[in-house]
């Protein structure tokens, strides 16, 4: 559904809370045209000796009760007319995020975050302006303003012709002013966001600030972000400085028009003083629609680009879909992962990736993929939670291609613990307890002895209940690592993948944890990429990846004879450790 389609759909379900709405706020301006009326007769009393207390009184009590009715009404007007475009940004909005959970990762790298971001943060703000008081101000200025104009013409049509002069001045002003007042607008925004993200930057990089002896040149960055800000405000200042009196000077000018050829007429006895005194008063009353119009129609036009562009991420369809009659995973899954002459480009890539890998990995054993940096292991285990398309007919689990499977299915049981631990600043059990809301602290603690984390956590002060803060800095980069795996195994799917998620913990631990993982569950298929061929050496057969393609494979034994990558690998990182460790 498009953004368009959404308010359509919104607004007539809220059909009847609009329509009240707008009938409340053209009732205060009906009220509010009223007032010059009263007025007139209370100067026409005074002009012409009629006027008594009594009568003075009746008109003042008039205008209170005048006054009443408006701010009831706008009591009436303002939550159901505002509260419209507030649902409608909500709506919005959520429609925004989930489309974007179901998007495939690929869509994430076409669209950066900040223009992601951008999109539900600014576009959704104009939306809402323009689905808010944009939208008011319309129906208001144009009722308020043509209402005016019938009054001042009642009145007098040559004098209300006279004074209406240089009104469209003022829409065509306010209309290039908006213009050029939302340019800087959006300058003061964009100074105030690069302002913060460098104090931000500063702050929580305050201890490689101090290592480096950095703070003279951040302070002079800051300086520099600061000023920009400062200039930005002050542009926009000047153009406002401008604007308000520009406005006053036009108004005025159709002020000393009414004066200069209105006196005359009512000296002539044409029209009463009481109506002159009126016909300011619309007049005054004129000014706000005058730049209403001008505002809303720029209002309107910044709003629907902005439409545009979130309907641009509304209707665009994922990479990665469900196909129309999904394969069922077996309940009991024994045939663990295939991987069968993989091909795999990433879309607008030169050359591929991955190239015919082949690949088992069967239930209840645990294998293992290792190769250099940037060899297209992370590709292959992406591919295989579908969160890049692989080619049809080459990732299987158990048995079944991967593009048969509802996604939901196959996430459930292929679950990923990915290389960087991420995590919610919220409690440590919230975070352990994240695909499972409804674990018992039982099964959360054996999940976390499993993960080699249980005797840390028991030492925290307030153990599962620990809260992690801003980016999980209560926690090692070590324990953070765990954390995420042990989350992992809290919902203890058949298949789990292992993207390198212990690089920060020592090697014993490693060997430890991949050691209870083998031992815990019977039957589950495990894959682990890892960088310390050390950790994984006992695995029951060992892949090694080379710019994309498998160069050799076997148990650690087997590879040790081939004497070829595995081999050097190995001996390297022995050597390395060794010197470490002296
Ligand atoms: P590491 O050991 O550093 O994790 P890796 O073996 O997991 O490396 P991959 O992350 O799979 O390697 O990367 C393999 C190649 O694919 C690299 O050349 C990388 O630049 C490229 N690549 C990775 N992600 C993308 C992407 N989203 N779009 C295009 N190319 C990508």
């Amino acid at each position: 559904m498009s953004g368009m389609d959404l308010v359509r759909a919104l607004a007539r379900r809220k059909a009847l809370g609009l329509g009240i709405g707008f009938a409340a706020l053209i009732l205060v301006d009906v009220t509010q045209l009223y007032i010059p009326r009263l007025i007139k007769f209370a100067v026409d009393d005074l002009t012409y000796g009629r006027a008594d207390a009594h009568r003075l009184l009746l008109i003042a009590g008039g205008v209170l009760v005048l006054a009443l009715v408006m701010a009831a009404l706008r009591m009436v007007w303002r939550p159901l007319l505002m509260g419209f475009s507030r649902e409608v940004e909500r709506q919005l909005r959520s429609e925004l995020f989930d489309h974007l959970q179901r998007m495939h990762l690929g869509y994430l790298d076409d669209n950066p975050p900040g223009e992601l971001m951008a999109r539900a943060t600014n576009d959704l703000n104009n939306i809402r302006m323009a689905t808010g008081i944009g939208l008011v101000a319309a129906v208001d200025g144009t009722f308020m303003g043509l209402a005016a104009i019938a009054f001042m013409i009642y009145i007098s049509p040559i004098l209300a012709l006279l004074a209406i002069l240089p009104m469209p001045a003022i829409v065509i002003l306010t209309r290039q002013q908006s213009r050029h007042f939302h340019s800087r607008y959006t300058k003061v925004q964009e100074a105030f966001s690069a302002m913060t993200e460098q104090v931000r930057e500063v702050i929580s990089g305050a201890r490689l600030i101090k290592t480096y002896a950095l703070a003279d040149s951040e302070e002079r960055r800051l300086e520099v972000s600061a000023r920009g800000y400062l200039k930005a405000n002050l542009n926009l200042a000047r153009i406002m400085a401008m604007f308000f009196p520009l406005m006053v000077f036009f108004t005025n000018l159709s002020l000393a028009v009414v004066v200069g050829a209105g006196g005359p007429l009512a000296v002539f006895g044409q029209i009463t003083p009481g109506d002159f005194v009126a016909f300011t008063a619309y007049l005054g009353m004129l000014t706000w629609p005058m730049m209403a119009l001008g505002w809303v129609v720029s209002l309107m036009q910044r709003a629907r680009a902005s439409l545009e562009r979130v309907s641009e991420v509304l209707l665009a369809q994922p990479a990665v879909q469900d196909a129309d009659h999904p394969a069922r995973l077996p309940d009991r899954p024994d045939l663990g992962v295939e991987v069968r002459a993989l091909t795999y480009r990433y879309p607008g890539a030169a050359s591929d990736t991955l190239s015919r890998v082949g690949l088992a990995a069967p239930a209840g054993q645990l294998t293992a993929l290792v190769g250099p940096i940037g060899s297209g292991k992370s590709t292959l285990l992406r591919l295989l939670g579908r969160l890049y398309e692989p080619p049809r007919g080459s990732v299987f689990v158990e048995g079944l291609d991967v593009r048969d499977l509802r996604q939901r299915d196959l996430r459930s049981q292929v679950v990923q613990v990915p290389q960087e631990a991420f995590l919610f600043s919220d409690s440590l059990a919230h975070n352990l307890a994240l695909g499972r809301p409804g674990a018992s602290e039982e099964e959360m603690w054996a999940a976390l002895e499993a993960a080699e984390l249980a005797p840390e956590v028991r030492e925290l002060p307030r153990g599962l209940a620990t809260e992690l803060g801003e980016r999980a800095h209560t926690l090692s980069g070590g324990q953070r690592q765990r954390l995420c795996l042990a989350r992992a195994l809290l919902l203890n799917p058949a298949v789990l993948v292992l993207d390198d998620p212990l690089s920060a913990v020592d090697t014993g631990t490693e060997t430890r944890i991949l050691a209870n993982l083998a031992r815990l569950r019977s039957g589950r298929t495990t894959l682990v990429v890892s960088h310390r061929l050390a950790s994984v050496a006992f695995a029951s057969h060992i892949y090694v990846l080379d710019r994309g393609q498998v160069v050799e494979q076997g148990d650690h034994r087997s590879l040790m004879a081939l004497q070829g990558m595995y081999h050097d690998l190995f001996a390297e990182q022995a050597l390395l450790a060794e010197l470490g460790d002296g």
